[in-house]
């Protein structure tokens, strides 16, 4: 009697990664906003991409970046990194 060929031994590996993009806010400024021109609570919002692993954010994968945010109008612009410390100091 012939012995038939060896059954595959399969193994399932699985890793289960991606990005996640999170929003903080740093802080609240009352200035004019330059979409409504109202005089209004303006948040600081820090955004930052996170590799992540099993949902879990392990480590930044591209430099943060920071908006402002219009409490009035809701309109969400870019803010320069430079003006950001000037206006949490
Ligand atoms: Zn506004």
């Amino acid at each position: 009697m012939r012995a038939g060929p060896a059954s595959p031994t399969v193994e399932v590996v699985f890793i289960l990664f991606g990005f996640r993009t999170s929003h903080r806010r740093l802080g609240v400024r009352t200035m004019t906003c330059d979409v409504c021109g109202m005089t209004a609570a303006q948040g600081l919002v820090k955004r930052s991409t996170k590799f992540t692993l099993f949902f879990i954010p392990l480590f930044p994968v591209k430099r943060p970046t920071y908006l402002r945010e219009c409490t009035h109008c809701g309109a969400t612009r870019p803010l320069p990194e430079h003006q950001v410390t000037s206006l949490m100091a």
